[in-house]
């Protein structure tokens, strides 16, 4: 069984394709700039190791980009299926389910007209990722199309991890909420610990850092809380995102600069963050070069990085009463040793013993970064959001 994972933005398409009988990749890639000027296609074949590197190639809007990526999974040279039909089913990443689902749920039109209703909640998002999904249908009309949401895993808090103080009808009239998002990593990351752990009863805090960051804490397989909320600018600091801060503040800056609603959300989205604070990149390798080279204010961004996510980490011990692990996952959480060092180190009072030794050897796959004798368990996770996508979607169909 194949299963081909779509993940489609307003302006970019990421798939792969992937053999169930034994969860490896078979080929991968990206359409970039799609409907905006010189779109760019890379492809990489995982069976023969061949590749496309970043090639110009037309794709005026999504129907058209899939259409390539199609072709290109059939080609002789770079192909790795010999027909479409050798696909099973599709699996779209789909970023907000609203309060309509707690899981993965194949798509037919009463799940269109609620991803619809839920746009307006993410509507840089789940507009781009209900094209994908009309798209696919169209040209491969026999095809069963599954959406794995961001927000679903989150569904299990109870009511008082994500109300919003706000007036109980901005709840029941607009679903004002807390919903949380990369819920497909915290579920794979937090699953896979669970299982190193091996047993059932498990309090595990995953700390996905990576352009977007957030943490959760997951209590028996169930998530209990998680950093991010209505959207996915709440919770610790992140490359261009303010991620916690006073929301009287927004309203102050807003009127000391005279902004508009987009300004202010722009600035907040895409100007804070890492890149508010250093001012020169939003990348952490930059801010770490930087910091090494004296900069004070890579270092204070660094510092304020790194503060969030432990006092976020306190936090959520104590919304489980203990914790058993505590694990690293994304772009920087699996890169980065230098980090993951600064936030355990303020944790001994958890009884947690850092193996800073181990915790700087490069080893790819998960690692324990605990010392033996440590009460709170220590890993970096690589985190695989596509397996997710193509095992919820072959669970659906198969
Ligand atoms: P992601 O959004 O998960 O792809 O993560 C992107 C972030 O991971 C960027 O800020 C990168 O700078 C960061 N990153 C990637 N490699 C490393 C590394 N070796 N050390 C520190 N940060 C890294």
């Amino acid at each position: 069984m194949k299963i081909l994972v779509i993940n489609s933005g307003s302006s970019s398409l990421k798939f792969e394709l992937i053999d169930m009988t034994n969860e490896k990749t078979l080929a991968k890639g990206i359409c970039e700039r799609v409907g905006i000027a010189n779109p760019i296609f890379t492809y990489k074949n995982l069976v023969k190791g061949t590749k496309i590197d970043k090639q110009e190639a037309p794709m005026e809007n999504h129907s058209i980009a899939i259409d390539l990526v199609l072709k290109t999974l059939q080609d002789k040279e770079h192909g790795v299926i010999t027909n479409v039909d050798e696909i099973d089913a599709i699996g779209h990443r789909v970023v907000h389910g609203g309060e309509y689902y707690d899981d993965s749920v194949v798509v037919d039109d009463e799940v269109i007209k609620n991803l619809e209703d839920v746009s307006a909640l993410a509507p840089l998002h789940n507009p781009a990722n209900i094209m994908g999904i009309k798209v696919m249908k169209e040209l491969l009309p026999d095809k069963k199309n599954v959406v794995v949401f961001d927000t679903a895993f989150h569904q299990s808090m109870l009511p008082e991890a994500y109300m919003y103080a706000f007036p109980y009808e901005d709840y029941t009239e607009l679903k004002v909420r807390k919903y949380g998002f990369h819920g497909t990593s915290h579920k794979y990351v937090s699953e896979l610990v669970r299982e190193v752990l091996g047993k059932e009863d498990s309090k595990i805090i995953v700390c996905h850092l990576g352009n977007g960051a957030s943490i959760s804490a997951v209590k028996n397989g169930k998530v209990v809380d998680t950093s991010m909320g209505l959207t996915p600018l709440a919770g610790v600091m992140m490359g261009t995102r303010t991620g916690d801060a006073d929301p009287a503040a927004a309203l102050y800056v807003m009127e000391k600069r005279g902004l508009s609603l987009k300004e202010i959300d722009t600035r907040m989205n895409k100007k804070s963050g890492i890149l508010g604070i250093f001012g020169e990149s939003s990348d952490f390798r930059d801010l770490e070069a930087a910091m090494e080279a004296g900069n004070e204010r890579a270092k204070l961004a660094y510092d304020m990085f790194c503060y969030r996510v432990k006092i976020y980490i306190g936090a959520y011990a104590a919304a489980m009463d203990g914790v058993d692990a505590i694990a690293f996952t994304g772009g920087i959480g699996e890169n980065g040793s230098d980090p993951r060092e600064t936030i355990c180190e303020g944790l001994g009072y958890l009884g947690l013993k850092f193996d800073a030794e181990k915790n700087k050897e490069r080893i790819s796959g998960t690692v324990e970064l605990s010392k033996p004798d440590s009460k709170v368990k220590v890993y970096k996770v690589e985190t695989n959001e596509e397996l997710v996508i193509a095992r919820d979607t072959y669970r659906l169909t198969k």
